[in-house]
């Protein structure tokens, strides 16, 4: 008899799922608690896989022989509960793509910079002429990769609930960028489980694969010393040998190359540690100094990431929506080199934000609080900064930021919060700002 699948969630990582279940033989089922999408709906049609909205039909679920479960589905909920006790084995999308591939395996964790890393190493990757694919968090499933593509080698972004639902899955090489706060609510409010699901990206690695990760991290690097982690461990840092406060050193045995960072259309220390990430396991792979040196100069960049919108009368306008809390602000307002109008505010996920004091003294001559309560912001930041103002449109933060900036000032959007009170979503809050930026 075929193997039933049952696929909990119809976003991108259930319908890869779908896709590679079907294409391998399996019974499929898909079954989501919110309405699915026509456009999904019709996927699951053309391809014959019975689909539910609305509900879980436990009865139905229970007779499966393996769930696989979105990892927007969080282990507490009623329906994995249910299946739990029930003894049905339950895994996550990435788990069930690993089991079938045999190709090189590149996966990247942490709170922050996993989107960057993991683009910046496929564009080296793949400019060096390795037959690569991108997925996960990222816009693509790793299953629909695996059903739909034959690449040697994969670059995977991995959240932390990816990671949570892992059984044997086995990166080549693991990356870990970063430990902080973040998502807390999924772990019970307690960090050390937090640091413990993304430690999982290392569990089943064996010596002859590599864990990679930022030593400037000092919970990173407590986590990774306590962990029983059998991967060969290699760090990158900022007082490495391979950076110099101005260049990043490309090195090996006969030669050594150098980039000066201000080259690099990244900007900012973090991003010179993502560059640091990728470099390194560029050279794991063999790859030429030139071709990497290359790559790092050709990389743009992404979108809603520190990215410059334009310079209107001396005054630059950059667009950091994708700092959805206070380390990846932190960096912003560090990597910014003169006088800044900080556009801050949203849903706050319990920020500290204590940590930006020194910076926001040195750095922010106005903030405009872009959110529905800023109670918080302006409490805290009022002794430092004379100039706050609250806004609750995106235009009007824009145009205030504009009145308030002197030429060759920056105006940052970089909120430190969830965008969810005023917009759809942080693409949406970057979107418009840009949008007003243009318009003025
Ligand atoms: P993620 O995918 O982990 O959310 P992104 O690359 O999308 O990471 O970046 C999210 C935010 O964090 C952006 O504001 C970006 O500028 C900032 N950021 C990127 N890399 C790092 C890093 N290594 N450390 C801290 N912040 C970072």
């Amino acid at each position: 008899m075929r193997k039933r699948v049952s696929i909990l969630g119809s976003g991108i990582s259930g319908v890869g799922a779908a896709i590679l279940a079907k294409d391998k033989g399996y019974e499929v089922f898909v079954s989501d608690s919110n309405e699915i999408t026509s456009n999904v709906k019709n996927k699951l049609d053309f391809i014959s896989i019975p689909w539910e909205e609305n509900k879980h039909s436990y009865a139905e679920l229970k007779k499966s022989d393996l769930v696989i479960k979105s990892p927007g589905i969080s282990n507490e909920s009623e329906i994995i509960v249910k299946l739990k006790n029930s003894k049905v084995k339950i895994i996550s999308e990435i788990e069930f793509a690993s089991t079938h591939t045999n190709s090189f395996i590149i996966g990247v964790t942490g709170s922050n910079g996993k989107t960057t890393t993991t683009k910046l190493i496929y564009h080296i990757l793949k400019n060096s002429g390795l037959n690569i694919g991108i997925a996960g968090n990222i816009g693509t499933s790793f299953s629909k990769q695996i059903a739909e593509n034959k690449f040697d080698y994969y670059v995977l972004e991995i959240s932390s609930f990816q990671l949570d639902d892992i059984v044997d899955f086995k990166p080549n090489i693991a990356i870990i960028t970063n430990l902080f706060e973040d998502h807390l609510d999924r772990y019970n409010y307690d960090f050390s489980k937090y640091i413990k699901s993304k430690l999982r990206i290392t569990m089943n690695q064996e010596n002859t694969d590599t864990i990679l990760y930022n030593i400037d991290d000092k919970i990173l690097k407590d986590a990774i010393d306590k962990s029983n982690s059998k991967a060969t461990k290699m760090t990158y840092g900022l007082n490495n040998t391979s950076f110099d406060g101005n260049k990043i050193l490309i090195k090996n045995k006969k030669k050594t190359l150098m980039i000066n960072i201000e080259e690099l259309s990244l900007k900012g220390r973090h991003n010179l540690l993502n560059a640091m990430a990728a470099i390194t396991v560029a050279d794991l792979l063999k790859i030429s100094k030139e071709s990497i040196r290359e790559s790092l100069l050709t990389f743009k960049g992404l979108p809603h990431r520190l990215e410059n919108v334009l310079t209107i009368q001396g005054v630059n306008y950059i667009n950091d929506s994708k700092a959805t809390n206070i380390n990846a602000a932190f960096y912003a307002l560090d990597s910014m080199n003169s006088q800044t109008v900080w556009i801050v505010g949203g849903v706050d996920k319990g920020n500290d934000y204590f940590e930006l004091l020194p910076l926001v003294r040195e750095k922010v001559k106005a903030i405009i609080c872009l959110g529905v309560d800023n109670k918080k912001i302006i409490e805290i930041f009022s002794p430092v900064i004379d100039l706050i103002v609250e806004t609750e449109s995106m235009i009007e933060a824009v145009k205030i930021s504009r009145k308030i900036a002197d030429k060759k000032d920056n105006v940052l959007l970089s909120p430190a919060c969830s965008s969810f009170d005023l917009f759809e979503n942080y693409e949406d809050r970057g979107n418009q700002f840009k949008k007003a930026v243009r318009n003025l």
